[in-house]
């Protein structure tokens, strides 16, 4: 699976980082999905390969402004791109009178068919490639994770037990790969009996804006990866007069320690850090990697990973 990282600053965007927004893609598919959608998440969008028109879901984690502004703009250039492909938006409570209001403020007709779907904490939602599941965080407003278990698959023939069972490379293997069942010179070839074993699925989570990354619990616990944001480091935030509930670098490497997750990909980072200041994300960085030790990231604009089927992260 591979992640593009749109936006990842914190509340407000700066000249090197945009509000959130994170597209995932899934092997051999023709779709993407988006998880939040900060202001100018599609002029993010038209600095990448990915278009618009293959988004098929929007999954929001909360709606504060620098993970939802950018929807009312998407949804309307996505008509003007005569992309009448349908669109699903997940969202917490609220996000449906959120996009109403713009829509019919403007009288928009967009002309494709827009499902918005108001979850709640632990529902359980199946894709065609994986299983969802809201999590609950800690926020100043209602905020979730959505958890991913992907599906196992198998697309793999046992050729050498085809073969010794009398049946060489044909048309007929693609059915036997599509799941269908065969006829060949008499004999009965059932799908499932020379399909290779399954490769498992890989998991992930996209948290939203959270406080504690240990509220997450079991589902961290061997995590193939977590997306999670380190607003702080521990000491800007102990300075800070007024106290956000956002999540610092030492507390998300502590969790990922402690859960013994596998990758980890820190986000929405405090507009304060900045390259080339004396306070740059390199400091965030550290800080997580004093506690964690597996392998992680700060993420950037446009930073591409692929997280490969042996579980291993990559920066591409
Ligand atoms: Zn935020
Ligand atoms: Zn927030």
């Amino acid at each position: 699976m591979k992640l593009t990282f749109l936006g990842t600053s914190a509340g407000k965007p700066t000249k090197e980082r945009n509000v959130t927004a994170l597209a995932l893609e899934f092997d051999q598919d023709n779709k993407w999905y988006l998880f939040d959608c900060g202001e100018a998440t599609q002029h993010q969008i038209l600095r990448t390969s990915l278009c618009i028109g293959k988004l098929s879901t929007v999954f929001i984690t909360h709606l504060h402004g620098d993970h939802c502004y950018g929807l009312p703009g998407l949804l309307s250039s996505k008509k003007l791109d005569k992309a009448f492909s349908p669109l699903t938006i997940y969202g917490p409570k609220g996000i449906k009178h959120f996009i109403e209001c713009v829509t019919d403020t403007s009288q928009e007709h967009l002309g494709y068919t827009l499902k918005i779907v108001e979850t709640e904490a632990n529902s359980r939602i199946i894709f065609d490639k994986f299983v969802l599941r809201v999590l609950p965080l800690v926020h100043s407003v209602e905020s979730f994770a959505y958890f991913i278990q992907e599906h196992d698959t198998t697309d793999k023939l046992d050729e050498q037990k085809l073969r010794l069972a009398g049946l060489e490379p044909s048309p007929l293997y693609g059915e036997l790969k599509r799941g269908n069942s065969i006829m060949h010179k008499g004999k009965e070839f059932l799908s499932k009996d020379y399909m290779l074993s399954p490769l498992p699925g890989r998991s992930l989570i996209v948290a939203g804006d959270n406080s504690k990354p240990d509220i997450l619990g079991a589902y961290l616990e061997n995590l193939d990866l977590l997306v999670h944001e380190s607003t702080y480091t521990q000491k800007v935030y102990d300075a800070l007069k007024t106290k956000f509930l956002h999540t610092t670098a030492k507390k998300l490497g502590e969790a990922a320690q402690k859960h013994h997750i596998k990758n980890l990909i820190a986000t929405h980072i405090s507009p304060r850090y900045s390259r080339g200041s004396s306070c740059d994300a390199e400091m965030i960085c550290r800080e997580i990697k004093f506690a964690y030790k597996g392998e992680c990231f700060v993420a950037a604009d446009f930073d591409v990973f692929y997280l490969d089927r042996k579980k291993k992260l990559q920066k591409l």
